[in-house]
């Protein structure tokens, strides 16, 4: 679960890491008050659940309220599109005014879970700011990735070895052992699957602070944060996912034309991975998940339909514990429903299939039964190709 930059400028806050003084307004003449407070020089920072803000024009420097008043009225309902949002982007719908900063130098640090080895770990660099991904790639030695054993936690000597890889000293350099310390002990809290602060700045000042924050919260661990749920901006959402999350469906999105629906996430893969083998590109899919009952299927099937990508619908189900002859219903009902003409296939099997079979059959629908998998997927492209 994704959160804004500026709550989780205010999760660091309360773990002691310094931030910029701030705040988010929701209308142009907020940001105009908020420039004022912070003394008419300030940064406008558009916020949405991605990063590369910066390189897109989401983030300014302005020198008069005013002039921040102009460009949030410019930013607010605008769809900003960076390397991270996909070719629609996202519509921002909220703006932090910060006080501008001199910053001297910009680092790079986050703490994440590494899939490979289950454990966290801390990644860090002396080269951070708008240019981490080039850094990434062209000089990846330049970036210091230290595994956390959870059995000791982060030792200070650990986060001293990293403070020191920034080309930190003195009371900088134990600033930031401190604030280190204080990250970990807010990823592990707060059961964080990413905690990014990028860039983290020495000030000219002399001072650390984070600049940029970004928290992404372990889905798995939401039931033991009441307060997390609302804290996500739906508007940042894609509106068909928030309808699959009211029926406890997974939808995922995907880049083709091919909607499926399936029941459990192996056969899902699967799914994707045969239909791909014969040559069609799914356009997402939706786990119906095992004890699916006939207005569950039928709200799937709508959600499919209303992805405007799907040219044709692909079902594959394997009715173990759901039974054949109601998923049939479930297509039939949310198909007339909807008055679907597109071409649909239902791979099914299990319990009372030749009912179901048989329903689909007499429905009236341009649907066609697949014997198996692989007959099932041939017959879905061959419906789009005579389309
Ligand atoms: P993004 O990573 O989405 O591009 P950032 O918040 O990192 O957005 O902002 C981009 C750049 O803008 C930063 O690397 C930093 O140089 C500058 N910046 C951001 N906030 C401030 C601020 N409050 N004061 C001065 N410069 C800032
Ligand atoms: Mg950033």
């Amino acid at each position: 679960m994704n959160i804004h930059e500026y709550q989780a400028k205010e999760i660091l806050s309360s773990y002691g890491i310094p931030v910029p003084r701030g705040r988010v307004a929701l209308t142009a003449d907020q940001v105009e008050r908020a420039a004022k407070e912070m003394g008419g020089r300030c940064v406008v920072k558009a916020q949405i659940y991605a990063g590369g803000r910066g390189k897109a024009g989401g983030v300014k420097l302005v020198h008069h309220p005013e002039q921040a008043q102009d460009l949030a009225k410019e930013l607010f309902g605008r769809r900003l599109v960076t390397p991270q949002t996909g070719a629609e982007g996202l519509k921002v719908r909220r703006i932090l005014v910060e006080e501008a900063v001199e910053i001297s130098r910009e680092l790079y640090l986050s703490i994440t879970l590494d899939r490979a080895t289950s454990r966290y770990c801390l990644i860090a660099s002396a080269e951070g700011g708008v240019e981490i991904e080039e850094v990434a790639s062209t000089a990846p030695e330049k970036i210091h990735v230290l595994d956390i054993d959870p059995f000791t936690g982060l030792r200070s000597y650990q986060a001293r070895k990293t403070a020191l890889a920034l080309g930190l000293a003195g009371s900088v350099c134990e600033d930031c052992v401190e604030l280190i310390l204080n990250l970990y002990r807010c990823a592990l809290e707060k059961d964080c699957f990413l905690v990014e602060i990028n860039p983290l700045v020495v000030t000219k000042a002399g001072w650390l602070m984070a600049m940029d924050a970004k928290i992404n919260f372990d889905d798995n661990a939401i039931f033991r944060h009441r307060e997390y749920p609302d804290m996500l901006d739906y508007s940042q959402l894609d509106p068909l996912e928030i309808s699959a999350g009211k029926y406890d469906l997974a939808y995922i999105k995907l880049n083709g034309n091919v909607g499926c629906m399936v029941n459990g996430a192996g056969l899902a893969m699967a799914t994707l991975d045969v239909l791909q083998e014969f040559g069609a590109e799914p356009a997402n899919f939706l786990d119906v998940g095992g004890g699916a009952t006939r207005e569950k299927v039928a709200e799937a099937f709508k959600i499919i339909l209303q992805d405007s990508d799907v040219k044709g619908v692909f079902v594959n189900i394997f009715g173990g514990i759901m039974r054949c002859d109601v998923i049939a219903q479930g297509i039939i009902e949310a198909a007339s429903e909807v008055h679907c003409t597109l071409p649909i296939v239902v791979r099914m099997d299990g319990s009372k299939v030749a009912e179901g079979k048989k329903l689909l059959q007499e429905s009236g629908l341009n649907v066609q039964v697949g014997e198996t998998l692989g007959d099932g997927a041939a017959r879905i492209v061959g419906m789009l190709d005579k389309n």
